[in-house]
């Protein structure tokens, strides 16, 4: 056994240890658990400096998770009706696809997007995992492949690679990008041993999940450096959540530390309509408003893109803050990022001769 899966052994599961360490009631914790898992790693439950902060928020199972709220789905993304192999394979947009191999994650996060997966038992057999990879070979159109979740990196480095190896074998699959969230939750699992096998299946990408500044701790960036120093370019997709990252210093502080850690913040994205995270819910606009925080107040590298991933399975849709305020014949009217107004004269359209 490796030393990061006995680490992970040592993650909470017990609500009793919970209830102890923050002072809640434990039959409250153990309802909420019992409908959702929960998993915390020592190493995630460590960076909660004091209880209902922005990680507490994140890990901890909260009693709203059991409200009703009818405008929330078990499966927001029709991930279901998408399905090219039930359970293994999605498509949802033309060119590519997204393979899940594993339904374990090292921590149960509360506002994930498949909670409805958390605690069942599912079928991650190799031989399912295969018949993706098969429908992948049929379909000459599937240029671009997530291996996602669950948490790819919670296989074994042999088992990976070989998900990798067959994927690779596949001459119309160009990209391959694993989804992940462990140099977050469990640093260790990125391994030097993990980097030197993933280099081998170039042009690879990784996608982290990142919510919180307080989540880049020294071995957390040491495990992105790792990543990075084997050439893979690293993304980050964050979560807009209520009372995590709802505020323009939190975010500004996280977007720059990723950059800092070489990794582009790519997507902030609306929390998904999944059932059990009402509370995690902002209105659209905050999220256009934090963006407008941002631009040209820091980096334009640092600053992601806002995108609401639509319900349904209708696939992602960015919004931005709306700089245009008017026009006026060819005059466009701006409002910079001061609310300073500016004229653009625009270009007459070209009349086709
Ligand atoms: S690591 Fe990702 S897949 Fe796993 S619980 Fe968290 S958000 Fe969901």
């Amino acid at each position: 056994m490796e030393r990061w899966q006995k680490i992970l052994q040592s993650a909470v599961s017990d609500p009793a240890v919970i209830a102890k360490k923050f002072q809640l009631p434990e039959d409250t914790l153990r309802r909420v658990a019992g409908t959702f898992r929960f998993r915390v790693t020592k190493h995630f439950l460590s960076l909660i400096k004091e209880k209902g902060d922005g990680i507490f928020r994140q890990c901890i199972p909260d009693p709203a998770e059991l409200e009703d709220d009818p405008d929330l789905m078990k499966d927001p993304l029709g991930e279901g009706p998408h399905a090219l192999v039930p359970g293994i394979l999605v498509k949802r947009y033309p060119d590519r696809c997204m393979l899940f191999v594993s339904g374990e994650c090292a921590s149960y996060c509360r506002f994930c997007t498949r909670k409805r997966r958390f605690g069942q038992k599912i079928d991650f057999d190799p031989a399912r995992v295969e018949e993706g990879i098969d429908c992948i070979r049929k379909h000459p159109e599937l240029r671009d492949v997530l291996v996602s979740g669950g948490d790819p990196f919670l296989l074994t480095d042999s088992r990976l690679e070989s998900i990798l190896r067959r994927l690779r074998e596949i001459p119309h699959v160009e990209i391959i990008r694993i989804g992940t969230r462990t140099p977050s939750v469990l640093p260790e699992r990125i391994t030097v041993k993990l980097v030197r096998m993933l280099k081998k299946y170039h042009p690879l990408y990784v996608n982290v999940h990142v919510n919180h500044p307080a989540e880049l701790v020294p071995k957390s960036i040491a495990a992105l450096e790792r990543l990075a120093d084997a050439g893979i370019p690293l993304r980050c997709q964050t979560v807009l959540l209520k009372g995590v990252n709802d505020d323009p210093a939190i975010l500004k502080e996280l977007l720059q530390k990723l950059l800092k850690a070489r990794v582009k913040p790519y997507y902030l994205f609306q929390c998904d309509l999944v059932y059990g995270t009402r509370h995690f819910r902002t209105p659209l606009q905050r999220g256009i408003d934090l963006i407008d925080s941002l631009q040209c107040w820091t980096t334009g590298m640092a600053v992601p893109r806002f995108m609401v991933d639509l319900p349904g399975g209708f696939g992602k849709v960015g919004f931005s803050p709306e700089h245009r305020i008017g026009s006026d014949g060819r005059i466009i009217h701006f409002r910079n990022y001061r609310g300073e107004l500016c004229d653009y004269r625009d270009v007459p359209e070209e009349v086709p001769e």
